[in-house]
């Protein structure tokens, strides 16, 4: 049996699009802001320009929300009945407040982050204004024209430079460090921060960040699908699904099967943490099942003892072997527990020291 992970759907690719566009569209206007000499008035102006293309992506992903979402529901459905042979149950009550749960999260995280695009571009703004009025001002008070070799005039060509192309030489030691990473994520059209499972801040660009929403989402709506189906069916086994290149994250839970409510002896109670997506843009799937099914095409005892065990696979070619009932020669978790545990102390240590050099620099 082989499922491929959540596809990537036509409506997906319009989304993309659109947000491709508008990330062309942003870039046009901080490249006007920066030729207007950042002239207060000027900038507020191209502010509300800017809050306009944000408030259209928001609709734009709202509306996407509310369709694709119920259909990742059904096809998820579908797919559960399929590999079951029985039938498609109807989208009832339940199913519908679910999917309504899921577009109004979805829409909250959205908005959030997308309402965060504005104010971080008019920061960057702001801060390259003040770093050429206060260079302006030094020019006065020295009456030589030239500030440490940067005459305003030219440091007003080097931030416009850098908003534009984010080239860094011209910037070294004329802005502050700050403001010089802040003009070169702009120039590379990196608005959006996000808190990364492993604790850092990264700043996603548009296309970058509709491609995360869109595939969470997607994946969420077809892992509730699954849950709210097998509950129905009385299915009480879950396949984790197998995909070539998992995470570190998902790969402890990749092939194993777990029992939804105890019920199937010698299977391990599905943990939360096995729930997917098991993060942001995971590709992987809940497949309900019965030992029944297992019985039947003989892997039942095979694949028990694999999922009672801490052995991992990282391939369908592996995963096939346990069906075979050959997974004495697999890696075992723990391996990549102390893999994964040494890059969590390694991030935690990178944004402590981040953190107090932000501060030393406040
Ligand atoms: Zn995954």
């Amino acid at each position: 049996m082989r499922v491929e992970s959540i596809p990537w759907t036509t409506q997906d690719q319009a989304l993309l699009r659109f947000y491709r566009t508008a990330g062309r569209r942003l870039r046009a206007k901080i490249s006007a802001v920066a030729l207007s000499d950042f002239q207060a008035a000027y900038t507020d102006a191209r502010l509300t320009e800017i809050q306009s293309i944000v408030d259209e992506l928001a609709a734009k992903q709202k509306a996407w929300s509310r369709v694709e979402l119920p259909r990742a529901y059904r096809a998820e459905q579908r797919l559960t009945a399929q590999l079951n042979a029985i039938e498609v149950p109807l989208f009832s009550a339940i199913d519908r407040r679910t999917v309504d749960m899921l577009i109004a999260r979805t829409t909250t995280d959205v908005t959030e982050a997308l309402q965060s695009i504005t104010p971080s571009i008019g920061r960057t703004f702001i801060e390259a204004q003040q770093t050429m009025i206060t260079a302006e001002q030094l020019k006065t008070q020295i009456a030589a024209g030239l500030v440490e070799g940067t005459a305003p005039r030219e440091l007003s060509r080097n931030i416009r430079e850098a908003l534009r192309t984010g080239a860094r030489q011209q910037l070294r030691g004329k802005v502050s460090v700050e403001l010089a990473g802040q003009l070169q994520q702009t120039a590379r059209g990196q608005y959006i921060s996000i808190m990364c499972r492993d604790g850092k801040i990264r700043r996603y660009d548009l296309t970058r960040y509709c491609r995360l929403v869109t595939k969470t989402a997607r994946s969420q709506a077809a892992g509730d699908a699954a849950l709210q189906s097998a509950r129905r069916a009385g299915l009480d086994l879950i396949r984790i699904s197998v995909h070539i290149g998992a995470c570190p994250l998902c790969i402890p839970f990749q092939g194993n099967m777990y029992s939804l409510n105890g019920d199937t002896p010698g299977f391990p109670l599905m943990p939360p943490e096995a729930q997917t997506p098991i993060h942001a843009s995971c590709g992987h799937r809940m497949l309900p099942t019965t030992a029944e099914a297992l019985e039947a095409d003989g892997t039942l005892e095979n694949v028990r003892a694999f999922s009672k065990s801490d052995r991992v696979v990282t391939d369908m070619k592996q995963y096939q072997a346990v069906l075979r009932g050959k997974s004495k020669g697999l890696p075992r978790v723990k391996t990549l527990d102390a893999a994964r545990d040494a890059a969590k102390v390694r991030a935690r240590e990178a944004a402590t020291k981040r953190f107090r050099r932000l501060r030393k620099a406040a």
